[in-house]
């Protein structure tokens, strides 16, 4: 069923979404296990699986996890470790509790829609808007990536000190991921004008909320490599707000344009550019300019958070990001933006990365 069919069905017949039940930000590692100990019993889970990343997350899940409870760590985001943690959850788990960044969380979600058990996410870094999202990003065998429906999880559990202590480019890109939603948005009204699709006002206006919590924000700390317990929660409470708005629109739509087009073909053919955040930061200044909007305002925040890469496009020559862009689209067929609208010519799109070099 198309994003429209789903829409047109919720908005004709009423609608069901999931939320999660818990949002629990505390600071320090006591108060971290005594409050995921508190959702464990409210949720009635007694044998969870923990998984986490192979690195900082798997020490942070090997302080959190009680002795004898079970738990592994995924090598990354392939559809074989979905498979596999599945097979773990099947033979002796009520639930999964997925700690670390983004791989794990999507592997856990991936995971535990199969078998239908709840994830609860213990962040470990604030870098994209997966927290609280039903979308998980997994690699197929054959290496292609795919975005696809995940269990909401049903609590985050986070700890705000071991959040402001991470590196500060997890924070960063997080900032980048949520300055792409007022592109995606104005990309989800073009592609209704277009008959393409119908704006759920619901979803977006949660989206449009995320991207206010950092607008007004002081991003100063960031661009001298600081992070505030204050910073982490409005950056977490913006990134939940984001994967929210994901699960009431049915998709990725109120978060997710052409930035994100423009980053996923960096994915495809510049791998290991930039963190997602940050590659999606960059698309967002060539969106806005597209759209007819101002770039100065997402460079403005950009700057602020010392997202300085991202502003001239990583050093990457005017000419291949050009192709780059151009190549966005085909990275996910189906989801309208302002590159089908405006079909810039390989010429333009160089002429507008050579004035951002010049700005
Ligand atoms: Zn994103």
């Amino acid at each position: 069923m198309s994003e429209i069919d789903q829409l047109v069905g919720a908005l004709t017949t009423g609608r069901q979404i999931d939320l999660p039940i818990y949002l629990r930000a505390v600071e320090g590692g006591d108060s971290l296990r005594q409050e995921l100990a508190a959702v464990q019993s409210d949720m009635e889970i007694s044998t969870p699986l923990f998984v986490s990343g192979t690195s900082q997350s798997c020490a942070v899940c090997n302080d959190l996890a009680p002795e004898r409870a079970s738990r592994t760590t995924v090598a990354d985001n392939s559809r074989s470790e979905v498979r596999r943690i599945a097979d773990l959850v099947n033979e002796n788990a009520d639930a999964v509790i997925a700690v670390g960044g983004g791989r794990p969380i999507d592997v856990a979600k991936a995971a535990a829609l199969l078998v239908d058990v709840p994830v609860v996410v213990i962040p470990t870094q604030l870098s994209a808007d997966g927290i609280a999202s039903p979308i998980a990003v997994i690699r197929e065998d054959g290496g292609d990536v795919v975005s696809e429906r995940g269990q909401l999880p049903v609590a985050v559990v986070a700890d705000l000190e071991l959040l402001a202590g991470a590196p500060i480019n997890f924070a960063r890109a997080g900032v980048g991921d949520l300055l792409g939603n007022r592109t995606a948005l104005e990309d989800w009204r073009i592609a209704a004008a277009a008959g393409q699709e119908l704006v759920d006002d619901f979803a977006a206006l949660l989206a449009s909320c995320a991207h206010l919590l950092i607008e007004g924000l002081d991003l100063s700390p960031l661009a001298r490599g600081e992070m505030t317990i204050d910073l982490a929660r409005r950056l977490l409470d913006g990134l939940v707000l984001s994967g929210l708005a994901m699960e009431i629109a049915g998709s990725s739509r109120p978060c997710s344009g052409s930035e994100h087009l423009i980053s996923h073909a960096l994915d495809a053919l510049e791998p290991g550019t930039a963190a997602h955040g940050e590659q999606v930061a960059f698309g967002t200044l060539i969106a806005t300019a597209l759209q007819g909007g101002d770039p100065a305002e997402p460079r403005a925040l950009m700057a602020a958070a010392g997202l300085n890469g991202a502003l001239t496009g990583f050093g990457i020559s005017p000419a291949r990001m050009a192709e780059v862009i151009k190549f966005g689209p085909s990275t996910r067929p189906g989801r309208y933006t302002v590159l089908d609208r405006e079909r810039p010519s390989l010429q333009s799109l160089r002429t507008l990365i050579e004035g951002l070099h010049s700005a």
